[in-house]
């Protein structure tokens, strides 16, 4: 299943630099992950200071 990123994102880049599948881009407001393209992995989770990609 895709991750998605809640609004507590801080806008850090983090979780992008870490998915092997390059399906975050930063957002208008927050990242933002293309549920096309990820693949569950949870590296964005594991490196976001502030726990906001969440298993959906
Ligand atoms: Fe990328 Fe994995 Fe996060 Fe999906 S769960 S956005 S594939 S790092
Ligand atoms: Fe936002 Fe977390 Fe990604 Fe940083 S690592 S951009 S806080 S979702």
């Amino acid at each position: 299943m895709a991750y998605k990123i809640n609004n507590t994102c801080i806008n850090c880049g983090a979780c992008a630099s870490a998915c092997p599948v390059s399906a975050i881009s930063p957002g208008e407001f927050i990242y933002r992950i293309d549920p096309d393209i990820c693949v569950g992995c949870g590296a964005c989770a594991s490196v976001c200071p502030v726990g906001a990609p969440q298993d959906s």
